[in-house]
């Protein structure tokens, strides 16, 4: 044992949610203490990273993994350029699952991303920052599918506006998630070929608005507005995105210590349900110890089930905060079919941000019982380095390369989906028998697809070729049935409920089994409705934050 430290709140992963709830506690005088996992890094690091990576395809690239806080990369194969670009996702390609750690049980491959390091995966975001709409808190309720929330829209929303303010979200207000006050700024400028998007598909009663995003569109809380250069993932190159580094920065300015290289592999327990420390290693091997009053897990959907699991003792042989036997089930994201097709106007993708607007009209609606709600989705990547790659993987070369490149850079473009997985129990996030360089379990995940959402890529498809038709596109290219682009969205591992035999936290995010410790993030989210989880999870975390300041 080397030394042993102590705080009033200690608070387990620096990412967006950890160092927002530590920022708040430590507002109110509390002496807060956040445990990282990995290194600190730099903006200008990252993106000299990135400028120097090979494939710039690989948008891991500029996050290598620690030896001693690994997470899941992709290499040697991301599958090909057009791949990740159209999807804004890294994939797998069909039957590969290897990636050295997050170990795949089948029977879908589930290739989730996250960053291991001070600020967590936020970094490399595209920064959509949506509401749910009312009707996703009770689906139960409604359609006979899922779960209901334990809490209310209507209970959420101010907190949703506290977590819009602190990250500076820009929108468009007609989402269809009520507001009470607008949003902080409008939305960034709006690029040539999302107008042609909104005005070719208007007639066909698709209406394209422009995505809520924690993007500066004006000078907003000392970082610039976003200058078009289409970057942002895999990392914003001047800060006009709101990111998880930001958090860190800003819970340590509010008096918060934050520990990074900090590996915590135990919670530890009294004999009277309370948790007493936590224990961390150093790169070292180094075993420390961690005393506080109260404990918040914000290590992310994956890693945070994993260290529950990781800690059971014989009092609780299933691991903490599990007498419900829920951590770990129930695991969701987004996985996402698309279409790529050429348009016939110039469109030239690549001015302004990589994920600009989306239709929003197929969220909510009674089919819901039947099969998935879903956004559609637009891309704004630029095309030119995908398009060269597969002309050139086709045999394309010289004179026609050129003409053939022209043609596609100002041309191609997609429409992906962003549906609704329900949770399933046996979708999960389990302890593999494999071990990390410090010994740790690797994480092993259950993934599973039923036909749920494989009626609702049924329906995407069908509106996949009326906005194709309605863009006069040619040369369409499905992605083949069933094989998804996962969209890192992971949620549900440790899900929000009113029932301790069924839920792992209460609605304020404290386990049921242990009244000092709480848990923020994505993975207590009971259902995944039809957009990016993030801002939910904040406004849920400042929810959490605010109890425990309270309590
Ligand atoms: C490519 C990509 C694009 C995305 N785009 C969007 C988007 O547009 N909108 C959206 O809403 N979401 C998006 N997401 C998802 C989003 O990044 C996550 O929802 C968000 O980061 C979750 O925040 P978190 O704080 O819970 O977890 P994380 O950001 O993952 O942070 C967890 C922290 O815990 C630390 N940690 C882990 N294990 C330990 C341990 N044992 N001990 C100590 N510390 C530990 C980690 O190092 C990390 O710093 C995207 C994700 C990816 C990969
Ligand atoms: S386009 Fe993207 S990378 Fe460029 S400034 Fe805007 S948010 Fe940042």
């Amino acid at each position: 044992m080397a030394d042993e430290l102590s705080a009033d709140i200690v608070v387990i992963g620096s990412g967006i949610c950890g160092s927002l709830t530590a920022e708040r506690l430590a507002k109110t005088g509390a002496s807060v203490l956040i445990l990282e996992a990995g290194p600190r890094v730099t903006r200008d690091q990252l993106v000299l990273y990135y400028r120097s990576a090979p494939r710039k395809g690989d948008w891991m690239a500029p996050y290598p993994p620690s030896w001693w806080a690994p997470h899941p990369t992709y290499e040697p194969d991301w599958g090909s350029a057009t791949d990740v670009d159209k999807g804004r996702v890294a994939r797998q390609p069909p039957g590969r699952t290897g990636n050295g750690y997050l170990v795949q049980a089948g029977p879908y491959p589930y290739p989730a991303e996250y960053i291991r390091i001070v600020g967590g995966t936020t970094w490399h975001w595209a920064a959509h920052m949506w509401r749910l709409l009312p009707n996703d808190f009770r689906i139960k309720s409604l359609y006979g599918v899922g779960k209901d929330w334990p809490l209310t829209y209507e209970e959420l929303e101010p907190f949703y506006y506290e977590a819009e303010v602190k990250t500076g979200v820009s929108g468009a207000p007609d989402t269809g998630s009520p507001r009470v006050k607008p949003f902080p700024m409008e939305p960034v400028a709006e690029s040539w070929a999302m107008r042609r998007f909104r005005e070719r598909l208007a007639p066909g009663g698709y209406p394209v608005v422009s995505n809520t995003t924690a993007r500066n569109s004006r000078a907003y809380d000392g970082r610039p507005p976003c200058c078009g250069a289409n970057n942002c993932q895999p990392i914003c190159p001047i800060d006009a995105q709101y990111h998880g580094g930001l958090a860190a920065a800003a819970a340590e300015a509010a008096g918060a210590r934050l520990l990074p290289n900090a590996v915590v592999y135990r919670i530890e327990h009294d004999s009277d349900r309370r948790i007493t420390a936590v224990h961390y290693y150093d790169p070292d091997k180094l075993s420390h110890r961690v005393t506080g009053k109260t404990f918040v897990l914000a290590a992310n959907g994956i890693e945070s089930p994993k260290l529950l699991l990781m800690s059971a003792s014989d009092k609780y042989p299933n691991g903490i905060a599990n007498s419900s036997g829920m951590v770990g089930r129930n695991l969701m994201d987004h996985p996402s079919s698309s279409l790529t097709f050429d348009a016939e106007d110039e469109l030239w993708l690549g001015r302004g941000p990589q994920s600009p607007a989306s239709i929003n009209t197929l969220r909510d609606g009674p089919f819901r019982s039947e099969h998935a709600a879903f956004r559609l989705d637009f891309t704004n990547i630029s095309q030119v380095r995908a398009a060269t790659e597969d002309l050139i993987a086709a045999g394309v070369y010289g004179a026609e390369l050129e003409k053939q490149l022209r043609y596609r850079a100002a041309h191609q473009c997609n429409v992906k989906n962003v549906p609704e997985v329900l949770p399933m129990p046996e979708n999960r996030v389990v302890l593999s028998d494999q071990r990390d360089e410090l010994g740790l379990p690797k994480p092993k995940v259950h993934f599973f697809l039923g036909d749920y959402l494989h009626k609702a890529m049924a329906a995407a498809k069908k509106e996949y070729a009326r906005i194709a038709e309605l863009m006069g596109g040619t040369n369409l290219r499905y992605t083949p049935d069933g094989e998804y682009a996962n969209n890192q969205h992971i949620m549900g591992t440790m899900s929000m409920g009113d029932d301790p035999k069924d839920s792992v936290v209460d609605p304020y995010g404290r386990t049921h089994d242990h009244e000092n410790l709480f848990i923020a993030g994505t993975g207590v989210m009971p259902t995944a409705a039809t957009v990016n989880p993030t801002l939910t999870a904040v406004a849920l975390t400042f929810r959490t934050a605010e109890h425990i300041a309270h309590t």
